[in-house]
């Protein structure tokens, strides 16, 4: 006889910020790009709130501006610069600034991504592809590449990237910013091989739907937010929040055996076997 399966979940508190009582990362200096809303935000708040001194950025003036503000009156310690990260000039003065402010860099987290259109794989236009290739992947890699003279001289170095549970099962309308995620996986794994020697460890985070600007066709559209949340075991779109502290395990020590991998943050959304 089958039985009908509940689908009710208890609701959960997601108000994880006012539980951190941890210093793991005490003495230690991070810069997370596209940090001034959504994940960026949450995770440069939650490295702040561990100890790190965080270097904010993103491609608007006021934006940093505001943000560093925000953060320093909760009692954080943070700078910022503007960086917009397919811009060459722009990530060079980014770590050219840490350094003066921090004196070094021990945690980079590459955060920023674009999705300029919805479409099917085959339909997107080749300036489309090279625009989310080029900010998606290239300034990724381009910004570890230029954070490798800092890194190697960090006693914990730690590189994070942030992909998608996308880059598991490609989204609907979202197939070339999936497979730009998809690449993010592999750019992880394989620089992980490649940086153990300098005991610098790489891993990536893929969240689910999280509540932010970027997701916000999901969650503001009743018909594609029930869509949505039928696929999430835990019925409920994430909050930004709810990435930073996955963020802060994996630049701690705490994480100090943990390399090439990637931790999914989605309530349960499907990501693999
Ligand atoms: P968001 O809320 O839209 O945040 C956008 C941030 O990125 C802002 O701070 C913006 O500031 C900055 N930004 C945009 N373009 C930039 C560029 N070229 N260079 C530097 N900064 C830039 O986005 P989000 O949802 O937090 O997404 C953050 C990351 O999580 C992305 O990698 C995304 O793919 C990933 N992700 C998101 C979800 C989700 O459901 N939200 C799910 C999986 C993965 P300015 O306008 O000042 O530049």
């Amino acid at each position: 006889m089958l039985h009908t399966i509940k689908q009710g979940v208890r609701k959960f508190s997601t108000n994880v910020t006012s539980l951190i009582n941890c210093n793991r990362l005490e003495g230690k200096v991070a810069i997370v790009t596209a940090s001034t809303d959504g994940i960026g935000l949450s995770i440069a708040r939650r490295l702040a709130q561990e100890g790190a001194k965080v270097m904010i950025s993103s491609r608007k003036e006021l934006n940093v501006k505001n943000t560093v503000e925000k953060l320093q009156s909760e009692g954080l310690e943070v700078a910022g610069t503007i960086c917009h990260v397919g811009k060459t000039e722009d990530r060079k003065k980014l770590f050219e600034k840490t350094v003066a402010d921090f004196g070094g860099l021990d945690i980079l987290v590459s955060n920023a991504a674009v999705n300029p259109s919805v479409g099917t794989v085959l339909d997107t236009t080749e300036e489309v592809w090279d625009k989310i290739f080029d900010i998606n992947v290239k300034s990724t890699y381009l910004l570890m590449k230029e954070s490798l003279p800092l890194l190697k001289q960090s006693k914990s170095p730690s590189i994070i990237i942030i992909s998608s549970i996308a880059g598991y099962q490609p989204f609907n309308l979202l197939g070339v910013y999936s497979i730009s995620k998809t690449a993010l996986l592999a750019l992880c794994k394989a620089t992980a091989e490649e940086l153990a020697p300098d005991g610098i460890r790489v891993n990536c985070i893929a969240p689910g739907l999280i509540k932010t600007k970027f997701s916000r066709a999901m969650h503001e559209m009743e018909e594609a937010h029930e869509v949505a949340i039928s696929q999430i075991s835990m019925r409920r779109i994430g909050q930004p929040d709810e990435i930073g502290g996955t963020a802060a395990f994996l630049a701690s020590d705490d994480a100090s055996y943990v390399t090439g991998e990637v931790i999914v943050v989605s309530g349960g959304m499907k990501s693999r076997l």
